[in-house]
Protein backbone atom coordinates (compact mmCIF):
# COMPACT_ATOMS: atom_id res chain seq x y z
CA UNK A 1 0.00 0.00 0.00
CA UNK A 2 1.21 3.43 -0.99
CA UNK A 3 1.15 6.25 1.61
CA UNK A 4 2.15 10.07 1.23
CA UNK A 5 3.38 11.96 4.06
CA UNK A 6 1.82 15.66 3.06
CA UNK A 7 3.42 19.40 4.60
CA UNK A 8 5.46 22.16 4.60
CA UNK A 9 8.42 20.85 5.73
CA UNK A 10 9.76 24.20 5.94
CA UNK A 11 12.27 22.97 7.16
CA UNK A 12 12.38 19.20 7.73
CA UNK A 13 12.66 18.55 11.36
CA UNK A 14 13.58 15.24 13.90
CA UNK A 15 9.92 14.95 14.32
CA UNK A 16 9.26 14.92 10.71
CA UNK A 17 12.08 12.34 10.16
CA UNK A 18 10.59 9.89 12.93
CA UNK A 19 7.21 9.88 10.92
CA UNK A 20 8.70 9.61 7.91
CA UNK A 21 10.66 6.35 8.85
CA UNK A 22 8.28 4.74 11.00
CA UNK A 23 5.91 5.22 8.00
CA UNK A 24 8.19 3.52 5.66
CA UNK A 25 8.37 0.35 7.95
CA UNK A 26 4.50 0.18 8.31
CA UNK A 27 4.15 1.14 4.16
CA UNK A 28 5.18 -0.29 1.20
CA UNK A 29 5.50 2.70 -0.08
CA UNK A 30 5.61 6.53 1.05
CA UNK A 31 5.82 9.38 -0.60
CA UNK A 32 7.00 12.60 1.14
CA UNK A 33 5.15 15.80 -0.52
CA UNK A 34 5.73 19.24 0.05
CA UNK A 35 3.10 21.72 -0.46
CA UNK A 36 3.03 25.05 -0.37
CA UNK A 37 1.06 26.72 2.16
CA UNK A 38 -0.43 29.61 1.48
CA UNK A 39 -0.94 31.20 4.86
CA UNK A 40 2.66 30.99 6.09
CA UNK A 41 5.53 32.79 4.21
CA UNK A 42 8.37 30.18 3.76
CA UNK A 43 11.46 30.46 5.04
CA UNK A 44 13.11 27.51 2.20
CA UNK A 45 11.57 27.51 -1.14
CA UNK A 46 9.96 24.08 -2.39
CA UNK A 47 13.23 23.12 -4.49
CA UNK A 48 15.42 23.24 -1.01
CA UNK A 49 13.11 22.08 1.20
CA UNK A 50 13.06 18.80 -1.72
CA UNK A 51 16.79 18.89 -1.31
CA UNK A 52 16.68 18.94 2.46
CA UNK A 53 14.02 16.03 2.38
CA UNK A 54 15.90 13.87 -0.23
CA UNK A 55 19.29 14.28 1.71
CA UNK A 56 17.82 13.48 5.10
CA UNK A 57 15.98 10.64 3.69
CA UNK A 58 18.73 8.58 1.61
CA UNK A 59 18.83 5.63 4.37
CA UNK A 60 15.42 4.85 3.21
CA UNK A 61 14.94 2.54 0.02
CA UNK A 62 11.03 2.72 -0.06
CA UNK A 63 10.70 6.68 0.22
CA UNK A 64 10.07 9.17 -2.62
CA UNK A 65 10.46 13.06 -2.15
CA UNK A 66 8.00 14.85 -4.59
CA UNK A 67 6.50 18.44 -4.25
CA UNK A 68 3.01 19.47 -5.58
CA UNK A 69 0.31 22.91 -5.68
CA UNK A 70 -3.13 21.46 -5.59
CA UNK A 71 -5.13 19.25 -3.39
CA UNK A 72 -3.86 16.44 -1.43
CA UNK A 73 -6.16 13.89 -2.36
CA UNK A 74 -5.82 15.16 -5.93
CA UNK A 75 -1.84 14.22 -5.45
CA UNK A 76 -2.93 11.18 -3.65
CA UNK A 77 -5.91 9.45 -6.48
CA UNK A 78 -2.38 10.99 -9.29
CA UNK A 79 -0.28 8.16 -7.15
CA UNK A 80 -2.96 5.45 -6.42
CA UNK A 81 -1.82 6.48 -2.54
CA UNK A 82 -5.15 5.27 -0.55
CA UNK A 83 -3.40 6.83 3.06
CA UNK A 84 -2.55 10.01 3.88
CA UNK A 85 -0.41 9.78 6.87
CA UNK A 86 0.07 12.59 9.36
CA UNK A 87 1.50 12.98 12.62
CA UNK A 88 0.02 13.95 16.14
CA UNK A 89 1.97 16.04 18.72
CA UNK A 90 -0.64 17.86 21.44
CA UNK A 91 -4.15 18.23 21.93
CA UNK A 92 -4.26 21.20 19.54
CA UNK A 93 -2.57 18.95 16.60
CA UNK A 94 -5.78 16.81 16.92
CA UNK A 95 -8.67 19.41 16.18
CA UNK A 96 -6.97 20.88 12.98
CA UNK A 97 -5.87 17.58 12.25
CA UNK A 98 -9.30 16.17 12.49
CA UNK A 99 -11.68 18.65 10.45
CA UNK A 100 -8.42 18.01 7.62
CA UNK A 101 -9.14 14.20 8.20
CA UNK A 102 -12.98 14.67 7.67
CA UNK A 103 -12.92 17.43 4.73
CA UNK A 104 -10.73 14.81 2.77
CA UNK A 105 -13.16 12.37 3.39
CA UNK A 106 -15.76 14.21 1.87
CA UNK A 107 -13.40 14.98 -1.39
CA UNK A 108 -12.23 10.88 -1.69
CA UNK A 109 -13.75 8.15 0.96
CA UNK A 110 -11.42 5.69 -0.84
CA UNK A 111 -8.36 7.64 0.92
CA UNK A 112 -8.06 7.31 4.67
CA UNK A 113 -6.00 9.30 6.98
CA UNK A 114 -3.85 7.23 9.29
CA UNK A 115 -2.41 9.23 12.41
CA UNK A 116 0.96 8.28 14.00
CA UNK A 117 1.48 9.20 17.22
CA UNK A 118 4.71 11.52 17.85
CA UNK A 119 7.41 9.83 19.74
CA UNK A 120 7.71 11.28 22.98
CA UNK A 121 11.31 13.03 22.66
CA UNK A 122 10.42 15.20 19.84
CA UNK A 123 6.72 15.82 21.23
CA UNK A 124 7.29 19.34 21.42
CA UNK A 125 8.94 19.61 18.20
CA UNK A 126 8.11 22.00 15.02
CA UNK A 127 9.56 23.84 12.09
CA UNK A 128 8.71 26.86 14.06
CA UNK A 129 10.21 26.05 17.10
CA UNK A 130 13.35 25.54 15.08
CA UNK A 131 13.43 28.16 13.14
CA UNK A 132 12.42 30.74 16.49
CA UNK A 133 15.65 29.26 17.96
CA UNK A 134 17.72 29.79 14.95
CA UNK A 135 16.29 33.31 14.37
CA UNK A 136 18.28 34.58 18.01
CA UNK A 137 21.27 32.31 16.89
CA UNK A 138 20.41 29.30 19.49
CA UNK A 139 21.97 26.34 18.62
CA UNK A 140 19.27 23.49 16.26
CA UNK A 141 21.24 20.59 15.04
CA UNK A 142 19.65 18.38 17.90
CA UNK A 143 16.29 19.20 16.60
CA UNK A 144 16.96 18.61 12.90
CA UNK A 145 19.34 16.46 10.41
CA UNK A 146 22.46 17.42 10.43
CA UNK A 147 22.77 19.07 6.60
CA UNK A 148 19.33 21.21 7.20
CA UNK A 149 21.06 22.41 10.79
CA UNK A 150 23.92 23.45 8.41
CA UNK A 151 21.28 25.36 5.62
CA UNK A 152 19.25 26.94 8.65
CA UNK A 153 22.50 28.57 10.06
CA UNK A 154 23.79 29.81 6.81
CA UNK A 155 20.43 31.41 6.12
CA UNK A 156 19.97 32.79 9.61
CA UNK A 157 23.65 34.34 9.79
CA UNK A 158 22.65 36.31 6.69
CA UNK A 159 19.40 37.60 8.42
CA UNK A 160 21.87 38.38 11.97
CA UNK A 161 24.50 40.31 10.00
CA UNK A 162 21.66 42.33 8.04
CA UNK A 163 19.77 43.08 11.49
CA UNK A 164 22.15 43.11 14.21
CA UNK A 165 21.07 44.49 17.25
CA UNK A 166 22.53 47.73 19.15
CA UNK A 167 23.68 48.05 21.99
CA UNK A 168 21.51 48.95 25.23
CA UNK A 169 22.89 52.77 24.82
CA UNK A 170 22.19 52.89 21.28
CA UNK A 171 25.23 52.71 19.71
CA UNK A 172 26.02 50.09 16.94
CA UNK A 173 27.56 46.50 17.88
CA UNK A 174 31.38 46.03 17.47
CA UNK A 175 31.74 43.30 15.64
CA UNK A 176 27.77 43.35 12.88
CA UNK A 177 29.49 41.10 10.48
CA UNK A 178 30.30 38.38 13.12
CA UNK A 179 27.20 37.35 14.98
CA UNK A 180 27.16 35.04 17.64
CA UNK A 181 25.84 31.90 15.88
CA UNK A 182 25.09 28.56 17.66
CA UNK A 183 22.95 26.53 14.97
CA UNK A 184 25.64 23.27 15.31
CA UNK A 185 26.06 22.51 19.09
CA UNK A 186 28.71 19.55 17.67
CA UNK A 187 31.36 19.49 14.84
CA UNK A 188 29.69 18.90 11.77
CA UNK A 189 29.97 15.77 10.38
CA UNK A 190 29.16 14.50 7.29
CA UNK A 191 25.61 13.04 6.79
CA UNK A 192 22.06 13.03 7.66
P1 LIG B 1 1.59 21.36 7.79
O1 LIG B 1 1.83 22.80 7.42
O2 LIG B 1 0.80 20.59 6.79
O3 LIG B 1 1.08 21.16 9.21
P2 LIG B 1 4.12 20.44 8.78
O4 LIG B 1 5.38 20.29 8.01
O5 LIG B 1 4.11 21.46 9.86
O6 LIG B 1 3.02 20.70 7.69
O7 LIG B 1 3.69 19.05 9.43
C1 LIG B 1 3.40 17.93 8.62
C2 LIG B 1 2.84 16.82 9.50
O8 LIG B 1 3.85 16.36 10.39
C3 LIG B 1 1.66 17.24 10.39
O9 LIG B 1 0.75 16.16 10.45
C4 LIG B 1 2.29 17.46 11.74
O10 LIG B 1 1.37 17.26 12.79
C5 LIG B 1 3.37 16.37 11.71
N1 LIG B 1 4.48 16.67 12.63
C6 LIG B 1 5.24 17.78 12.65
N2 LIG B 1 6.15 17.72 13.64
C7 LIG B 1 5.96 16.52 14.25
C8 LIG B 1 6.57 15.85 15.39
N3 LIG B 1 7.53 16.43 16.10
N4 LIG B 1 6.10 14.62 15.72
C9 LIG B 1 5.09 14.05 15.03
N5 LIG B 1 4.47 14.63 13.97
C10 LIG B 1 4.89 15.85 13.59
Amino acid sequence: MIAIYPGSFDPITRGHLDVIERGCRLFEQVIVVVFRNSSKSPLFTVPQRLDQIRRSTRHLPNLEVDSFDGLTVTYARLRQAKVLLRGLRVVSDFEMELQMAHTNKTLADDIETVFLATSTEYSFLSSSVVKEIARFGGPVDHLVPQAVAIDICKCYAKTLIASAPTTAEGSAPTTPEAPQIECLKKPHASGG
